[in-house]
C-alpha cells in the first residue's frame, strides 16, 4: 500500500488544456506561478509545496504551433521538459511525460500500427521535439512516458478539435471535409486520465501507448458522429488529409498506436465517443444554447391551437422567465420570456400565448419513465387496461407516441403483442435500446417508414406527451388516418381541473403549451371526425387525464365524458372571473412568502431551496426569489448538481451541504413532494433546521 503514488498531490504542468482540465489534482499552477523555462521558479514551487508526489507535464507547443516557431517548439517541448526532469531528480520524484503518435510516421502504408517498443520516426517538428524530450526524460529511471494521440472531449470553447467541430458542423448543417485517407487511434480524453491515473499511481514506469482501440480516420470519425447524432452524412466529404482545410502540417498517413500491455487496453473509440456524445449533448441542452437566442425565438399566438378562433383572453401574465429546463453551468446572460395563460372563447381551450420556436421545444431528453418505478407501473398497468378495454389481439398494430426509452413497447412485446411499434425524437435515449421505436418527431412523416399504412392500427396511446405539441391538429390529422375503422386513440395529459384546483401554477412553464380540459377536447374531436367517448382520471404527475378517442362516430359514449365537463362548469373552469380570481390568490401567496423570507433575511438567517425542477424555475420566477435570498438549491439529480438555476442562477449543490454549511430555513420548491423530502431532512429537522411549505398555504415546519 506504501509504494504507490499519491495521485492527489501530483503537480500538473500545462493543467489548462483539453487533458490538464480533466485532471482533478491539487496542484496545477498558472504558467505565471510555474515558468517551466525558468528553473528556479519551477524550484521554488516545489520547495514550497513538499508534499507534491511526482511531476506530470503537458506543457508542449502543438503540432501547428510548432510548424510555425521550430525554435520556441525546442523551448517548450525540449527545455522546459528537461527542466522539470532536472527538478524531479532533484526531489526524487517520478517525472511524467504525455508524448504523441507525431514520434512515428508512414508515408507508404496508412494502416501502419506503432507499439511500445516501435522505433520512433518522426517527420514534422512537432514530432522530432516530442520524440528528443522522451529520450532525454527516459534516461531518467523513475520516468513514464505515455504516448496517445487525436484526443476528443474538450469540455470548453477553446478545447474545440476535430471532433468537437464535426458535432458543431452537423448540428447547424455545416458541411465537412473529413481525411479519408490518414489513419490514428481516436482517443476520449476522459479514459485516457483515467488510464494515465492508474499508471502514474503504481509508478508503472516506462513508455506506454494509452488509446482508444480501434483505428479510424477522420472521415470514420466524422460519419460515426453523423450516425450518433441522427443526422444524414450528405453534409460530410471524404478527402485526402492535405486538402482538409485548417489542417495541421502534413506529416504521415498513419499515427495508428497499439499497446503491447493488456492492462493498457481500452474500449473501442466508438464506445467512447457515444458516452462523449450523450455528455455534450446534455450540457449543451442546459448550458446555453441560449448564446444563440435572439428575439425570433418567440412569438404570440392570435389564434386557438384547437379550434383556430381568434378570441384569446389572457387571464395569468406570469413573471418573464427563460426556459424551465435552461440549467447552466455558469451564470450567463438568459433572455427571459413573456408566460402568458389565454382562455379561447370559442372553444374554452386553455393555452399558453406564446409560440417558441421549435428548436427550443423538446430541449429535455434527460428524463426517462423506466427512472420512475411509480411511472412503470403507471405505464404498464395502463396498457394493460388499454389492452382490456378495447379488445386488443395479439396480432393487432398498436403505436405509441413518445414512447421514450421503450418501457411500454416492451412490456407490449414481452406480452407477445407482436405488432407493437412506438415513435420518439429523442436520440440520446434511443440509441440505448433495439426496440422497434422510429427516432423521429410523430406526424404526417411517419408514413415514410416501413410497416405504417393507412387504416392499420387498432390501438395508438401517448402518455404525457400532446401537450407539448404546438400543432396537435396535423397530430390528429395523422391519428386519424393511422387509426382502423375500430381503433382507438389514448391520449394521458396532465389536467387543468387538477392544475386549477391544486394551484398547481408551477406546472405552467414554456415547454406545457395545453392545458387541456374535458370539454375542449370534445370539441377538438368532433372537428377531426373523431369521438370523445370515455375519460378517466389517475394521480400521476399531480393528478391526469385520458382521453379515449375512436374514430367509430356511433360508438357508445360513457357517462363519464359528460359528468366530466359539468364537474369542469361547476368548478367554473372556463369563467374569466374565476381564473382571474384564481390568479389572484397566487400573486397574494407570493407576496406573503415573499415578506416572510425577507423578514428571514433581515434577521441574518439563511435560507436553502430544495428540488431544481423545471416546475422550481416557473416558482422561483414567479415569487421573486433570487441567489441573494436563496443560497444554494439541494437536489437529488447528479446530473443538476453543480450546476446554476435558470435565469436565477442559484447554486444547485447536493445534500451534503447541509453537513458543511449553516442553513436555518429551507423552502421546498418541488412542493408536490414535500412528504418525501420531509422524510429525507428528518436527521436535520430535530437538530433544528426550519422547513417553509410554501402549498397549498405557507406553513412552517
Ligand atoms: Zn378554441
Amino acid at each position: 500500500m506504501t509504494d504507490i503514488i499519491d495521485f492527489d498531490n501530483a503537480l500538473v504542468i500545462g493543467g489548462s488544456g483539453m487533458i490538464g482540465v480533466h485532471i482533478n489534482v491539487k496542484y496545477k499552477p498558472t504558467s505565471k506561478e510555474v515558468n517551466i523555462l525558468d528553473y528556479y521558479s519551477i524550484k521554488q514551487y516545489l520547495s514550497k509545496h513538499k508534499e507534491i508526489s511526482c511531476i506530470i507535464n503537458l506543457a508542449a507547443l502543438n503540432l501547428r504551433n510548432s510548424e510555425e516557431d521550430p525554435v520556441k517548439s525546442i523551448h517548450v517541448n525540449i527545455d522546459g521538459t528537461t527542466n522539470l526532469l532536472m527538478i524531479a531528480k532533484k526531489f526524487n520524484l517520478p517525472f511524467i511525460l504525455l508524448s504523441s503518435g507525431a514520434v512515428f510516421s508512414s508515408k507508404q502504408n496508412n494502416k501502419k500500427i506503432f507499439i511500445e517498443t516501435s522505433k520512433t520516426s518522426p517527420n514534422c517538428f512537432y514530432g522530432v521535439t516530442k520524440s528528443s524530450s522522451e529520450k532525454i526524460s527516459l534516461l531518467y529511471e523513475k520516468c513514464i512516458v505515455i504516448r496517445t494521440g487525436w484526443v476528443f472531449g474538450g469540455t470548453q470553447q477553446n478545447h474545440n478539435k476535430y471532433v468537437e467541430l464535426f458535432i458543431n458542423n452537423l448540428l447547424t448543417n455545416t458541411p465537412i471535409y473529413a481525411n479519408s485517407n490518414f489513419y490514428g487511434s481516436p482517443t476520449y480524453v476522459s479514459d485516457l486520465v483515467e488510464k494515465i491515473k492508474y499508471i502514474v499511481t503504481n509508478k508503472m514506469y516506462g513508455v506506454h501507448h494509452v488509446v482508444n482501440a480501434d483505428i479510424a480516420s477522420g472521415y470514420d470519425v466524422a460519419k460515426e458522429i453523423s450516425k450518433l447524432l441522427g443526422k444524414s452524412t450528405d453534409l460530410i466529404f471524404p478527402t485526402s488529409c492535405e486538402k482538409v482545410p485548417n489542417a495541421g502540417p502534413n506529416r504521415s498517413l498513419s499515427e495508428i498506436l497499439e499497446t503491447s500491455y493488456e492492462y493498457n487496453k481500452m474500449r473501442s473509440w466508438r464506445e467512447a465517443l457515444s458516452e462523449y456524445i450523450d455528455k455534450y449533448l446534455i450540457s449543451r441542452q442546459m448550458s446555453v444554447d441560449v448564446k444563440k437566442i435572439d428575439n425570433d425565438i418567440w412569438k404570440n399566438r392570435d389564434k386557438c391551437r384547437l379550434c383556430d378562433s381568434a378570441y384569446l383572453k389572457t387571464f395569468f401574465k406570469l413573471e418573464h422567465s427563460p426556459q424551465a429546463n435552461h440549467f447552466v453551468e455558469k451564470p450567463v446572460d438568459q433572455q427571459l420570456i413573456p408566460l402568458d395563460v389565454c382562455i379561447c372563447n370559442n372553444c374554452n381551450h386553455i393555452q399558453l400565448l406564446q409560440i417558441l420556436d421549435k428548436s427550443y421545444q423538446y430541449s429535455n431528453y434527460l428524463y426517462t419513465t423506466s427512472a420512475s418505478k411509480p411511472m412503470v407501473s403507471h405505464v404498464t398497468s395502463n396498457i394493460e387496461i388499454f389492452l382490456k378495454s378495447n379488445n386488443i389481439q395479439k396480432t393487432d398494430k398498436i403505436l405509441e407516441i413518445g414512447a421514450n426509452d421503450g418501457t411500454g413497447i416492451k412490456y407490449l412485446l414481452d406480452n407477445e403483442y407482436v405488432n407493437a411499434i412506438g415513435i420518439d425524437p429523442a436520440v440520446n435515449i434511443n440509441k440505448f435500446h433495439n426496440l422497434p421505436i422510429i427516432c423521429d418527431f410523430f406526424g404526417p412523416n411517419i408514413f415514410n417508414y416501413d410497416n405504417i399504412s393507412t387504416n392499420s392500427f387498432k390501438l395508438i396511446y401517448a402518455f404525457h406527451c400532446c401537450a407539448h405539441i404546438e400543432n396537435i391538429q396535423e397530430i390528429f390529422e395523422t391519428i386519424y388516418k393511422l387509426l382502423t375503422e375500430d381503433g382507438v386513440f389514448v391520449m394521458e395529459v396532465g389536467y387543468f381541473y387538477e392544475v386549477y384546483r391544486q394551484h398547481a401554477f408551477d406546472v405552467i412553464y414554456h415547454e406545457h403549451i395545453d392545458y387541456h380540459t374535458c370539454k375542449s377536447m370534445r370539441i377538438f374531436c368532433l372537428k377531426n371526425n373523431l369521438k370523445l367517448f370515455d375519460v378517466k382520471m389517475n394521480k400521476i404527475q399531480s393528478g391526469s387525464i385520458q382521453f379515449y378517442i375512436s374514430k367509430n362516430m356511433g360508438i357508445e359514449i360513457n357517462d363519464s365524458v359528460e359528468k366530466t365537463i359539468q364537474k369542469e362548469e361547476d368548478a367554473k373552469l372556463f369563467d374569466i372571473d374565476s381564473l382571474l380570481n384564481w390568479k389572484n390568490k397566487i400573486i397574494l401567496n407570493s407576496r406573503d412568502l415573499g415578506y416572510l423570507i425577507n423578514c428571514f433575511i433581515s434577521e441574518g438567517k439563511v435560507i436553502f431551496g430544495y428540488g431544481a425542477s423545471a416546475k422550481s424555475t416557473t416558482f422561483i420566477h414567479q415569487y421573486k426569489l433570487s441567489n441573494s435570498t436563496i443560497k444554494y438549491i439541494i437536489d437529488d439529480s447528479h446530473l443538476k448538481q453543480n450546476l446554476f438555476t435558470p435565469g436565477s442562477h442559484i447554486p444547485i449543490v447536493s445534500m451534503d451541504i447541509l453537513n458543511v454549511e449553516k442553513c436555518d430555513y429551507i423552502i421546498i420548491l418541488s412542493w408536490n413532494y414535500t412528504d418525501e423530502i420531509l422524510l429525507k431532512l428528518h436527521d436535520y429537522i430535530s437538530c433544528g433546521l426550519r422547513v417553509i411549505v410554501p402549498f397549498p398555504n405557507i406553513t412552517i415546519i
